[in-house]
């Protein structure tokens, strides 16, 4: 089957690579719409098969369809250069051109935005495309093909190619050696993205890579507190704890390290409900899978075993068995697993810091820097420390920071490229030097 979509993918590309820009920026634009005429139903898709609940699900289709809508736009902005050159009888130019078939790898977590912020680049690019989405997610995907059909997007530019776990390692082999593939598109964990960067290397495919986090969220002694713990509550507990960009370790200043602690305890007590995701009350659903709340438990037994102290939360929740509860740890330390890995899950770690410089180096030392979070009201140190952090993206004063608008991706082991913005397009696109002589 992988073979086959692989080679209706490249028939496809031989046309729609000349479909006029404005035609398929009026496609994707079409296919926005649609996403906004059936956004009740596919939030309704993605809370039945992610267990997120469904004002987050709601969020994440608007997010979803702004990229669609984003990329429908920067369709027709894919500008070439003419370039001065010494010589008098030539003229150099630069056009841009389609990558070819794009293979688009996608995680659980969001799965639909995941798949729309590569797809809507890599089709207003005049990319075509193959996308496996998760095991535990496809239907997102397929609810798409299903809208880019009525949309008119001809057939074989979005193709998708749902399997079971126990399939990924081969299909995600074949598209990534597949000499009919020209470009790699992963979102996902570190682990798999090395393994996905191995296969394509020996075809030396183009590679997109938004992997794995870690992210630190520092709170100064100068910062708003109360800003802070709302900053804190956004950056953590969306999606149970299970985004990319969630931040993975607190880092508290001592001076105002107690009030931060006990107003966010507060937060978490009075404003998250775990349960179903369609009940209207829930704000946290379950972990995706088994095997994600036993990390959850891990980490968290760990830091106790340690002499972390639970503030909050701490075991799993009475609801049903992939059910954890908003946990807040406090004293914890740079050894436990918390602060050195990304838990995926509701649990925040507090790690008490004295200086600057201390805080800065904690949040550094991390292999992987996707995003990071501090909160601060003094103008030199939010400079020096934005300037600082190692990390793709910061948010300062600020705890939820995507936008379509605004380019996402990671520094270190967390990936390679940008997605969204501006930039998003450019990962589809080849740069073709043209020089005219004999003029
Ligand atoms: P994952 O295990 O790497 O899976 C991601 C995708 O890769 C799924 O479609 C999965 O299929 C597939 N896959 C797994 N092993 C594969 C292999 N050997 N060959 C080909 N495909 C393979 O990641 P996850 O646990 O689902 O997602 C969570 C991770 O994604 C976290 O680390 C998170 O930080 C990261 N993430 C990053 C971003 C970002 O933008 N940087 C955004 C969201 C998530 P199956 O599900 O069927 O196994």
């Amino acid at each position: 089957m992988a073979t086959c979509l692989r080679l209706r993918s490249c028939a496809a590309f031989c046309s729609w690579r000349g479909v006029s820009a404005k035609e398929r920026s009026s496609l994707l634009r079409k296919w926005y719409d649609l996403m906004i005429q059936n956004k009740d139903d596919l939030a309704k898709i993605i809370t039945a098969e992610s267990g997120k609940p469904l004002k987050e699900a709601q969020g994440e289709i608007l997010y979803s369809a702004n990229f669609l809508e984003w990329f429908s736009e920067e369709a027709r902005r894919v500008y070439g250069d003419i370039i001065s050159t010494p010589a008098k009888e030539r003229r150099a130019l630069v056009l841009k051109q389609p990558v070819g078939v794009a293979a688009v790898i996608t995680p659980w977590n969001f799965p639909s935005a995941m798949i729309t912020r590569k797809v809507g680049a890599a089709l207003a690019a005049g990319c075509t495309v193959v996308v496996k989405p998760a095991e535990d997610t496809p239907f997102s995907a397929l609810a798409l093909a299903e809208l880019a059909n009525q949309a008119g997007i001809p057939p074989g530019v979005y193709n998708v190619i749902p399997c079971s776990q126990k399939k990924a390692k081969e299909v995600g082999e074949a598209l990534c050696t597949d000499p009919l593939v020209s470009k790699i598109s992963f979102t996902g964990s570190t682990a798999t993205g090395k393994v996905l960067l191995h296969h394509a290397a020996n075809s030396v495919k183009r590679v997109s890579m938004e992997l794995g986090g870690h992210a630190p969220f520092i709170v100064f002694d100068s910062a708003n507190v109360d800003q802070a713990v709302a900053g804190a509550m956004a950056s953590k507990f969306r999606n149970s704890g299970q985004t990319c960009v969630c931040s993975n370790r607190f880092l508290v200043q001592s001076g105002i390290h107690d009030s931060f602690v006990k107003k966010f305890a507060e937060a978490i007590k009075t404003n998250l409900h775990v349960g179903n995701g369609f009940d209207e009350r829930t704000t946290q659903g379950p972990l995706i899978n088994a095997k994600a709340v036993e990390k959850v438990e891990k980490h968290v037994s760990d830091a106790i075993s340690k002499g972390a102290t639970v503030v909050t939360g701490g075991k799993r929740h009475h609801v049903g068995k992939n059910f954890f509860e908003p946990t807040l740890l406090s004293n914890v330390t740079r050894d436990m697993l918390c602060s050195q890995e990304e838990t995926f899950g509701p649990v925040a770690p507090v790690i008490k810091f004295n200086t600057e410089e201390e805080a800065v180096a904690i949040a550094n030392a991390a292999n992987v820097g996707l995003a990071g979070y501090f909160y601060s009201q003094d103008p030199a140190q939010i400079w020096r420390v934005a300037e600082r952090l190692e990390v793709g993206m910061v948010g300062v004063n600020e705890g939820l920071i995507s936008s379509v608008e605004c380019p996402f991706g990671g520094v270190k082991q967390s990936g390679l490229g940008r997605e969204g913005s501006k930039y998003g397009i450019d990962e589809y696109l080849e740069l073709k030097y043209v020089c005219f002589g004999g003029l």
